[in-house]
């Protein structure tokens, strides 16, 4: 399931739908856990865009292992 998910990262605005820029809803809020991801899915009927969102810091973390 999670393989077909986009992944975003947080950031300082509210969590819109990146296709239709509605709200969104979270499915399953992991923000808390040392995942740090929270899985929103659009309010849009006619969208229901599924993605994730993660914490920019793991994204970093993981990108400076890969570089050294
Ligand atoms: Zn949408």
């Amino acid at each position: 399931m999670k393989d077909f998910i986009e992944v975003f990262v947080f950031n300082d605005q509210p969590t819109n739908c990146p296709i239709c820029g509605l709200r969104t809803e979270i499915i399953l809020d992991l923000y808390d856990t040392i995942e740090q991801t929270q899985f929103h899915k659009c309010l849009n009927d006619k969208c229901k865009f599924e993605f994730v969102m993660q914490k920019d810091d793991k994204n970093e973390a993981r990108s400076k292992t890969l570089d050294t």
